[in-house]
């Protein structure tokens, strides 16, 4: 079976050596010593290797039923979840006004990596309460943040997110879910939602769903949309569960992975809701958190690489086949482990270096996204916000392939589920897919994120390149493998940018046709940036006497297979974009 043990020296790294937390300047963050966070992450480590991880395969296994209307999660998660909640897990970054212990996201970040990769269907129920939280956290009125938020901070009511519909997911202007108002401040909402993560579940006393609807005689299409609060129990003036709503589960799906986590055909029946923010302004209030729904996704997709990484390094190990070319390593026994087998380590480093980068890449920034929302910095919120579909794209993308690549390494045992690598690679797969499907991430950052402001973000995110390698020209070790790389990276990012400025106006379909190529080139580069920011942190630690030395050189290896092995494919995907929409749109519809 699996394991699972919580990067916690990896994290500690990249906090207080990479990001330099206490010097960031950002408020809250000189609560971050080495010490308080270091006790926190073996703690939540803990957690998830001891209590959510040997629930992983059981979830797998039994999956959520539904009986009466009522759903049921695997066995042991109800127990689990109360340990987690009563533990305040779920609480972390939370306000402390509604309960919360106010802690800045990035350890939050680091915690839910942790809780992702043991577990992700079940660490989903407190995900989309989070999710939830937050909404109603920036948009409710006084009355309806003290009414909902301190049981959803604590979990005792979990929460949803109502978008999809059957006959839309990416085009919500198509939506049919209507509210009717009621003349009392309430409305009726009616219709159907699909596809709901923890629609209904045995773990909370109440769920509240946030669900889109249009009230009638509103405009037309996505600008007609509003935002709801439809608690399944509707809430007593003295803060308890009351009367039920008309809200039902109508099926809940079979699905490829994560059957843990119960997806829910939702039924409105005349449901009562209150409108959540302005009217018509729905679309509005689900963006201002979707930055951190999307990095949220982002990391589930490297979580998952993360622990299919983790066991197939412990499988190369044990399993003996055939012999290393330069020598046995193993003369005793009937052949060397796979380990020293040269394309063994090849896909390893794959894995491990997009592992560690991912993880930087996706705390650093969480750390922007401290920096925007507790130092009110509009600049950082800028850069995160062109930045979130490469680290929801990216992520995602890269850590599916490197679930399959760790599949690999088991051969045959990989494929059948007894190992439990097949689960990994079949719950990373919708992390491609929800919170907008990855095609559509590079649709944003193409249409919508390059140009926004003038370009002052992508602008903002090359000087931050192009200052990193001035700043460090004269740094030998950095010259050895890092700053190169990275330079060329940034070049091909930048005639990317600029194919799309002269062609896209011409004909959009230049620019479209490259979307994808686009998002992958810029995570290429991302993690470049990071390879270069994390091996330059580890070089000093290596100057300064830091005990652990093999940590630190282990660290600068991998940085440098990441930037010989990996970051030259920005070239292929430069390639690809410059050839045009004409290769991808040259047959007709009929002719496939
Ligand atoms: C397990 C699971 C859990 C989910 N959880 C939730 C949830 O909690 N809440 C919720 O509201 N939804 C949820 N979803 C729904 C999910 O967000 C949608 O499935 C997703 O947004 C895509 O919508 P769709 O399935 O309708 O695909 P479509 O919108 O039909 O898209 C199909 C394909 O076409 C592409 N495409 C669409 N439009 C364009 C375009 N203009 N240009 C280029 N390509 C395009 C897409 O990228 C996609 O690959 C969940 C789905 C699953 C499977």
């Amino acid at each position: 079976m699996t394991t699972y043990t919580a990067p916690v020296k990896d994290m500690q790294f990249i906090l207080h050596e990479m990001l330099d937390v206490s010097t960031s300047g950002i408020p809250g963050y000189d609560e971050l010593e080495a010490d308080f966070t270091s006790a926190v992450l073996e703690e939540a480590g803990k957690i998830a290797s001891e209590v959510m991880h040997p629930l992983n395969a059981t979830g797998d296994q039994e999956g959520c039923t539904l009986e009466n209307g009522v759903v049921r999660t695997p066995t042991g998660f109800k127990a689990a979840f109360d340990q987690v909640r009563e533990g305040g897990w779920t609480a972390l970054d939370c306000d402390p006004e509604y309960g919360g212990q106010g802690m800045p996201y990035v350890l939050n970040t680091a915690v839910n990596e942790m809780f992702s990769s043991s577990n992700m269907a079940f660490n989903m129920y407190a995900g989309l309460t989070h999710g939830a939280y937050s909404a109603i956290h920036a948009h409710g009125s006084d009355e309806q943040k003290a009414k909902y938020l301190p049981k959803m901070v604590s979990c005792e009511w979990t929460g949803t997110m109502n978008l999809t519909e059957p006959h839309c997911g990416t085009d919500l202007g198509l939506m049919r879910t209507k509210a009717e108002p009621q003349g009392d401040g309430s409305y009726k909402v009616s219709g159907q939602k699909i596809f709901i993560s923890a629609g209904e579940n045995d773990l909370s006393d109440n769920i509240i769903h946030l669900v889109l609807a249009k009230i009638p005689g509103g405009p037309d299409g996505i600008k007609g949309v509003s935002l709801f609060i439809v608690p399944k129990f509707i809430v007593n003036e003295d803060g308890t569960p009351g009367e039920r709503n008309g809200v039902s589960v109508g099926n809940i799906e079979k699905k490829m992975g994560i059957h843990g986590n119960a997806t829910c055909v939702m039924n409105y029946d005349e449901a009562t809701g209150w409108l959540l923010g302005e009217e018509h302004k729905g679309m509005r209030a689900m963006f201002t958190m979707m930055n951190e729904a999307r990095m949220g996704v982002g990391l589930q997709g490297y979580a998952q690489a993360e622990i299919a990484y983790q066991n197939a390094v412990s499988y190369a190990h044990d399993r003996l086949q055939g012999r290393d070319v330069t020598g046995a390593k193993n003369p005793d026994g009937p052949a060397d482990p796979l380990i020293v087998h040269p394309d063994i380590r090849r896909t390893l480093m794959d894995q491990r270096s997009f592992v560690e980068g991912a993880r930087a890449f996706t705390m650093w920034g969480a750390s922007m996204i401290d920096r925007a929302h507790r130092g009110e910095d509009k600049d950082a919120d800028g850069l995160i916000s062109l930045l979130t579909p490469v680290v929801k794209g990216f992520l995602t993308d890269q850590g599916f392939n490197m679930c399959v690549a760790a599949q690999q390494v088991y051969g045959g045992h990989g494929y059948i589920e007894e190992h439990g690598m097949s689960q990994f690679t079949r719950d990373a797969r919708i992390t491609q897919i929800y919170e907008g499907a990855n095609g559509v991430q590079a649709l944003d950052l193409v249409g919508r994120k390059l140009a926004q402001d003038g370009g002052k973000h992508v602008m903002a995110f090359f000087d931050m390149v192009k200052s990193f390698i001035k700043e460090n020209s004269d740094n030998e070790a950095l010259n050895d493998g890092f700053l190169e790389p990275l330079k060329a990276a940034s070049k091909d990012l930048q005639a990317a940018a600029m194919y799309f400025m002269q062609n896209g106006m011409k004909n959009p379909n230049h620019a479209l046709a490259g979307s994808t190529d686009f998002m992958h080139l810029f995570g290429y580069v991302c993690l470049g940036l990071i390879w270069s920011q994390m091996g330059k942190a580890a070089m000093e630690a290596l100057e300064n006497g830091a005990a652990d030395a093999d940590f630190y050189n282990n660290k600068i290896k991998t940085g440098r297979y990441y930037m010989a092995r990996q970051l030259p494919a920005t070239k292929m995907h430069l390639a690809r974009i410059e050839s045009g929409a004409d290769p991808v749109m040259d047959l007709t519809p009929d002719a496939f």
